[in-house]
């Protein structure tokens, strides 16, 4: 057979423990044999972040701007408890943080459907994603604990010395007070990976926020989206037939449960933190969630939602059998092979995506499965296997296929 070429590059990014030996499996049974991978490899794991002062964090992160698309294992966020294990220099940053800062831009979440794994959800048919804007609000917020009488003011002070003043509340006893802020840049590409993820995907877009209550802050949100999709996008999406459509966040997360799915929900990003949980468990497993983080000047990095296993990668140490999921991992790579043959015009490399992430779907629906799955599994009695051998299921479900 011969293989896929692949005209330019996609960014490779490795990572750490169970996630780090899936990575190989998938590469060495299911891309290998088929395609001619054309990488640019980071080694993010991190061993050798440590050993780099984390420098090729942000060399991956420039590649990505090289060559708009980006493929990550899982990688640990240090802590202190990973500092002693691995003897660390410095406790590094998440390099989602890091690659995030570098691109800017929109992570979507949306879970994979089997047919035998029933979403929570009766009448969700089709995946719901969702769109956290992952910058400020509650996250970068000031907050002051007062235990004493007082006058709470929130005070903004213009560059060139004008003052606005504002009494918050006159406290006649303790209590909480909290600042909270977000930057018209940041709200502003969130709007346009919302719209061009929207066009990406043919979906229709959906976003709420809470502006009847917070008349400054969710209405900024509100008129930027509506602003730009007037502006910028009313007439591709016509022209693609999708929609976009805004409402209350509460009237949304109602009319959420009540839809068929189908559609991408951007949420602000205490909405996306809390909504992202109850979406990915309701369909069922974490090992089934993509995420893919877009730029608003067009790059894409995918990864899968879920972390590096660690408590089946200390048991693969001691030698015991592990069966981990590795569908999200997967699904990394055919997000990023169908994008490259997408901006490249080649259209073997889409197609051989589309069958790798059949032969997934297909290998589960014809009962062969992970442990993450089998409690969820509602068919017949599956065949429960380890990592490696599902793997090797899928790989000959896909050479029937080509
Ligand atoms: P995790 O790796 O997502 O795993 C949490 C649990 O979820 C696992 O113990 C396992 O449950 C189940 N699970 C997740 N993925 C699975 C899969 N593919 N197949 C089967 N089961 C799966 O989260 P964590 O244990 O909190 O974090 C581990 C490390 O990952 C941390 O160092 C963290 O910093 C990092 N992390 C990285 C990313 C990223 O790179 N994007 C994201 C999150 C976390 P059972 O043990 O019950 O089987
Ligand atoms: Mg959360």
């Amino acid at each position: 057979m011969t293989k896929i070429p692949m005209k330019n590059k996609i960014v490779e990014m490795d990572g750490d423990e169970m996630t780090r030996i899936l990575w190989q499996m998938i590469k060495d049974e299911l891309l290998i044999p088929f395609v001619e991978l054309n990488t640019e490899y980071y080694d993010l794991g991190l061993k050798y972040r440590d050993e780099t002062n984390d420098q090729v964090t942000f060399d991956a992160g420039e590649a990505i701007k090289k060559y708009h698309v980006g493929v990550k294992c899982a990688t640990i966020t240090p802590n202190a408890q990973r500092v002693e294990e691995y003897n660390l220099k410095e406790m590094w940053k998440s390099p989602n943080g890091t690659i995030r800062a570098i691109l800017d831009g929109t992570v979507f979440r949306a879970p994979v459907l089997v047919n035998g794994i029933n979403p929570a959800v009766k009448n969700w048919k089709k995946p719901i994603t969702i769109a956290r804007h992952a910058y400020g609000d509650v996250y970068k917020a000031t907050e002051i604990r007062n235990e004493k009488k007082g006058k709470a003011e929130l005070v903004f002070t213009s560059e060139d010395g004008e003052v606005t003043r504002q009494t918050i509340y006159d406290f006649e006893c303790g209590g909480v007070i909290q600042g909270q802020y977000n930057k018209d840049s940041s709200i502003e590409s969130f709007a346009h990976s919302c719209f061009t993820y929207a066009l990406d995907t043919k979906q229709d877009l959906w976003f709420a926020t809470k502006d009847t209550i917070s008349k400054k802050y969710d209405q900024t949100f509100k008129l930027t989206f509506q602003d730009i999709f007037e502006k910028e996008y009313k007439a591709k999406f016509e022209e693609a037939g999708i929609e976009y459509f805004y409402t209350l966040i509460d009237d949304a997360v109602a009319r959420v449960i009540r839809s068929e799915g189908g559609y991408i929900w951007a949420c602000k990003n205490y909405d996306g933190d809390v909504m992202s949980d109850m979406v990915s468990t309701a369909f069922g497993s974490l090992a089934m969630m993509t995420s893919v983080l877009v730029s608003p000047d067009g790059n894409f990095e995918y990864e899968a939602a879920h972390g590096t296993v660690t408590r089946h990668y200390y048991r693969y140490l001691k030698g015991e059998e592990t069966s981990t999921n590795p569908v999200a991992t997967i699904f990394a790579w055919t997000g990023a092979l169908r994008k490259r043959g997408e901006l490249d015009g080649e259209t073997a490399l889409m197609e051989f995506a589309d069958k790798l992430e059949k032969a997934c779907i297909d290998t589960i629906e014809g009962g062969t499965l992970t442990k993450d799955l089998a409690g969820l599994w509602e068919g017949a009695t599956p065949t429960v296997v380890n990592s490696k051998d599902f793997i090797l299921a899928i790989r000959k479900t896909l050479e029937a296929m080509l």
